[in-house]
């Protein structure tokens, strides 16, 4: 009997961090005598990203479907329309993303074995692990996962969006400035925002976004888009695409390694920021540090939530859930005091302290100071006190 093969790596999922593992991984000398395995439940996604980058490297760039360099914030009494910096905000479609992956990387790599399969557990350790789909396992000796199992972690807030792509029959869009946040809508169901992606002078995704625990009703979301797109855009349209999506935005839910000391990767390794929702930026720096730590043995250096920026996330998380209506002031002040580059960056976490601190001092600071005590003070001051009396 012929022995099982043993993969010097497996990864679990074939969505957009395992690509980018196997991305990275391929402009690693030595990688063609690597056997991979990539096992992924063959789901397709319909799904675009969009996301902040000055030097869009290949493969990426020729995915790209768009870019923009000026972007607007809408408010009650503000609308300021500005320019990024030396970075453009891209617009990359998943169908492009996975068309290049099937058609034209997979090809180019005979190392990799790709199954199509969901996984239903992982035993062993590092250096041997076995890996269950049904009636079938597979041995590695590296695994890296970004898919869930039957346990999936509570998540108590979501950034939820619902989205149509339009056609106008009649008016105009402007086709180059992204509207990444207009306010201009009831903030009866949490934190609510519209957002323009504008593909043309006649076409744009327009899309209603909620920072909120609960999801709301099919009929609700195109309420809003209906009254929106009537209203600023105007009554002849036709709906050529839609989109819905739910990410995400938790603290402590997620974590860089699996039980059995498996390599977490995406959503389920930490890499959505919690506040955003936004994933893509921290998923590329990930899969290079992952490749260059699997081929030269150092330490990769992994995004993780006990930074600074996790402490700012955290605070902002507690405004969103506890005091939802204030986050429109929060946003209209920022945005009407601080430069779009700026807060972009901060958004990527790419701001120096001094920077963060001059952000911070724009916003107000009664609504912060409550998020700082009941999100740290409080806690920490009760389980002294618990401490001193048992
Ligand atoms: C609709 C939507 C839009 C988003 N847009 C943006 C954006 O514009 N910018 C940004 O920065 N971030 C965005 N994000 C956040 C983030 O970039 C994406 O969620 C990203 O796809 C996460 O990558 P991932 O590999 O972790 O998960 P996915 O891309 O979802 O891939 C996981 C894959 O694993 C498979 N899988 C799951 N469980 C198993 C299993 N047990 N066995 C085998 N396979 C399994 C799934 O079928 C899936 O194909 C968006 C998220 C969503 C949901």
């Amino acid at each position: 009997m012929d022995k099982p093969i043993v993969y010097d790596i497996a990864i679990i999922g074939d969505g957009c961090a395992s690509w980018m593992l196997l991305e990275a991984f391929s402009r690693q000398k030595g990688f063609a005598d690597v056997r991979v395995l990539l096992i992924g439940s063959g789901e397709v996604l319909n799904r675009t990203w969009c996301f902040w980058e000055a030097d869009l490297p290949e493969p990426y760039q020729i995915m790209v479907q768009r870019s923009w360099s000026s972007m607007s914030f809408a408010s009650d009494e503000v609308l300021h329309v500005q320019d990024l910096d030396d970075r453009s905000y891209h617009h990359l479609p998943g169908e492009h993303f996975f068309n290049y992956f099937n058609h034209q990387f997979l090809p180019r790599h005979p190392n990799i074995i790709r199954v199509n399969s969901r996984v239903e557990g992982i035993e062993g350790a590092p250096g041997n692990f076995t890996v269950r789909c049904g009636e079938s396992s597979y041995r590695c000796k590296q695994l890296y996962n970004s898919g869930f199992m039957a346990k999936r972690p509570h998540i108590g807030i979501w950034q939820h969006f619902k989205g149509w792509v339009i056609e106008l029959e009649e008016g105009h869009i402007e086709p180059e400035v992204v509207r990444l946040m207009d306010f201009n809508l009831t903030q009866e169901h949490g934190c609510a925002f519209m957002y323009i992606l504008p593909y043309s002078a006649t076409t744009a995704l327009v899309e209603v976004t909620f920072f909120s625990p609960q999801l709301l009703q099919e009929s609700q979301y195109e309420h809003f888009l209906k009254e929106y797109i009537a209203r600023t855009l105007g009554e002849k349209y036709n709906i050529i695409d839609q989109e819905f999506g739910q990410i995400p935005m938790q603290q402590g839910a997620f974590s860089a390694n699996g039980p059995n000391g498996e390599v977490n990767l995406g959503t389920l390794g930490g890499m959505v920021k919690a506040s955003t929702g936004y994933a893509w930026q921290r998923m590329r720096a990930d899969s290079e540090q992952l490749a260059q730590a699997y081929f030269t043995g150092q330490k990769a250096i992994r995004t993780h939530e006990k930074t600074r920026f996790g402490f700012y996330d955290s605070l902002m998380l507690w405004i969103i859930i506890n005091e939802p209506q204030a986050c429109k002031r929060v946003f209209t002040q920022l945005f009407k005091k601080k430069k779009l580059p700026l807060i972009t960056r901060f958004m990527d976490e790419k701001t120096t302290l001094a920077e963060e601190i001059s952000i911070f001092a724009v916003l107000p600071l009664g609504l912060f100071l409550k998020a700082l005590w009941y999100r740290w003070c409080a806690p920490i001051s009760r389980s002294y006190m618990l401490s001193v009396i048992l």
